[in-house]
C-alpha cells in the first residue's frame, strides 16, 4: 500500500527494548480485587451483587447503565466484601465491587465454544459485545457496540484494525500480534461483518516487523485485508492521525471517522470481539506492559482487572531503589498515579516507573515564540494561544480556536524548550468547554 503521512508529530525515546521481546506471562491470581462500577466513558453501572455474596469468575456484577454503559464482571471467584469507595486510576475516585479470593478457582459455565460463531446475526453478534462488557482497549475505553453501530446514514466503507502502539514503552499490542494473531484477525473479520464493509487495513509502525511478518502469514492472501506499514513517529496511532496516513481523508473538526467512513478498533480490542462473539467470553482480564528503568524485571502481563498494581509490580520484581513516578499507561499521554494501591481497568495499557531524573516536571518559563509547539501539533491547532486563552479564563475564544480538536498527544508539551504545560491546561480548558456546554443545554 502507498503510505502518506500526517502533519506535525515527535520522535521520543521508544523504550520499547524493555519488554518487547517478552513473552506474555499470566500473573498468579491475586488475594482480592477491586473492580470500578465505571471503566468506560458513558454512564457507569449499576451493581447487581451484595456484600457477603459468592460470586464466579466471569459472573456480572453490575449492569450496564443505558446505551453507552457496558456491564462489568467479576475476574476472579470469591466472596464479595463490599462495594466501597476506592482510588480509581482515571477518575480519581470512584466506587468499586472488592472480591476477596475464594480457595478455588471457579468460572461461569456459559463460556463455551460457539463453531457457528460467525453465521451470527449481527445483532446478536453486538449483542453478545455489548454483554461482555467491551470498551476500547487501546486506552479510549469507548463502549465497543455503540461505535460498531454507526447511524444508517453514515456509511462506513473501511475499518481500520490499530496495532500501531505509538505510545513510547509500551508493547502489550505488539506481543498480542505476536501471540493471539489469528484472534485478532477472527476479531478483525467480525468487525468487518458487523460493519458490512468489504475493505480492511491493518495499521502497524515498522518498528514491530516480526508483528508484520506474522499478521501478513495469518492474512493468507486475503483480497479484502492488507497491511499498511507506517515509518514511527508519535502519535501514529491515534485515530484521526492513522486515518489521514492510511486513506489521506480528514476528520472534520469536531467530527468523527464516522463522519468520512471509517472505524478504528484496537488489536486488543479486536481479539476480546472474538473471545465475545465465539466464546462468550466476557472481559475480565487485559494484557498489559509493566515497564520502566524503576521496574526490576519490566515483563507484559495478562492480569485480572481489579488487580491492584502492586500485585503486579511484585511479580516484575519490584520498584527499584530510583523509582520516583508511577504512570497508567506511557510517557506521552498516561495518568500519573498517586501510588500502587489503584486497580486494573479495561483502559489500563501499561504501568510505567520512572526514576526521579526522568520524572522531574521542570517549572515553567516565559514562551520563547519559537514555534515549535505549533510545527509539531497533529491537529494543526495554536497550543500557545489556546494555554495563554484558558490561563486568562477566555474560554468561548479557545472554543473557537478549535480545543476540542486536541487529542492530548503531549507533543507540543514534549518539544518546548520552555517546559509550558501546553497539554495539560489545554485538557482543562477542554473540560470547561465541557462544562460550559452541559450548563447551556
Ligand atoms: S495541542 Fe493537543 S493535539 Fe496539539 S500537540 Fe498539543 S496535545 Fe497534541
Ligand atoms: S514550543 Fe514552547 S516556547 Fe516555543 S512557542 Fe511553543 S510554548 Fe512557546
Amino acid at each position: 500500500m502507498k503510505i502518506k503521512s500526517f502533519h506535525g508529530g515527535v520522535h521520543p525515546f521508544e523504550g520499547k527494548e524493555f519488554t518487547e521481546k517478552k513473552k506474555i506471562e499470566i500473573l498468579p491470581l491475586p488475594g482480592t480485587v477491586s473492580i470500578p462500577l465505571a471503566q468506560h466513558i458513558g454512564a457507569p453501572t449499576n451493581p447487581i451483587v451484595e456484600k457477603g455474596q459468592e460470586v464466579k469468575a466471569g459472573e456480572k456484577l453490575a449492569e450496564a447503565n443505558g446505551y453507552i454503559s457496558v456491564p462489568v464482571h467479576a475476574s476472579i471467584s470469591g466472596k464479595v466484601k463490599g462495594i466501597e469507595d476506592i482510588d480509581h486510576p482515571v477518575a480519581g475516585r470512584g466506587k468499586a465491587v472488592t472480591i476477596v479470593a475464594g480457595e478455588s478457582e471457579e468460572w461461569i459455565d456459559t463460556i463455551r465454544e460457539d463453531k457457528n460463531y460467525f453465521d451470527l446475526s449481527v445483532d446478536e453478534m453486538r449483542n453478545r459485545i455489548r454483554e461482555a462488557g467491551l470498551a476500547g482497549m487501546g486506552g479510549a475505553t469507548f463502549p465497543t457496540h455503540v461505535k460498531l453501530s454507526p447511524p444508517p446514514d453514515k456509511k462506513i466503507d473501511t475499518a481500520i484494525l490499530n496495532g500501531v502502539e505509538c505510545e513510547p514503552y509500551l508493547t502489550a499490542d505488539h506481543r498480542l500480534m505476536l501471540e493471539y494473531p489469528e484472534d485478532i484477525l477472527n476479531g478483525f473479520r467480525l468487525i468487518m461483518k458487523i460493519l458490512g464493509v468489504q475493505r480492511g487495513i491493518i495499521g502497524i509502525e515498522n518498528n514491530k516487523r516480526d508483528a508484520v511478518e506474522v499478521m501478513r502469514q495469518y492474512i493468507n492472501n486475503s483480497n479484502n485485508i492488507k497491511i499498511a506499514v507506517f515509518p514511527v513517529k508519535y502519535p501514529q496511532g491515534a485515530e484521526k492521525q492513522l486515518i489521514k496516513a492510511t486513506l489521506n481523508r480528514e476528520v472534520p473538526s469536531g467530527g468523527l471517522p464516522m463522519d468520512i467512513g471509517v472505524v478504528v478498533q484496537n488489536v486488543g480490542t479486536a481479539k476480546a470481539v472474538y473471545d465475545a462473539v465465539a466464546h462468550r467470553r466476557p472481559l475480565t482480564h487485559r494484557v498489559l506492559t509493566v515497564t520502566g528503568s524503576g521496574i526490576r524485571e519490566p515483563k507484559n502481563v495478562l492480569a485480572p482487572i481489579g488487580t491492584p498494581f502492586q500485585d503486579i509490580v511484585d511479580f516484575c520484581g519490584g520498584l527499584t531503589e530510583k523509582a520516583s513516578k508511577i504512570i497508567m499507561g506511557g510517557p506521552m499521554m498516561g495518568i500519573s498515579q498517586p501510588h500502587l494501591k489503584v486497580p486494573v481497568v479495561k483502559g489500563t495499557s501499561g504501568i510505567l516507573i520512572l526514576e526521579e531524573k526522568e520524572s522531574h516536571l521542570r517549572p515553567e518559563e516565559p514562551c520563547i515564540n519559537c514555534g515549535r509547539c505549533v510545527l509539531v501539533c497533529p491537529s494543526h491547532l495554536l497550543p500557545t494561544t489556546l494555554q495563554m486563552l484558558v490561563y486568562n479564563e477566555r474560554i468561548e475564544e479557545a472554543e473557537d480556536l478549535h480545543i476540542m480538536d486536541c487529542i492530548e498527544c503531549g507533543s507540543c508539551s514534549y518539544i518546548c524548550p520552555a517546559n509550558r504545560y501546553l497539554v495539560q491546561t489545554i485538557r482543562h480548558g477542554k473540560r470547561q468547554v465541557i462544562q460550559a456546554r452541559k450548563k447551556a443545554s
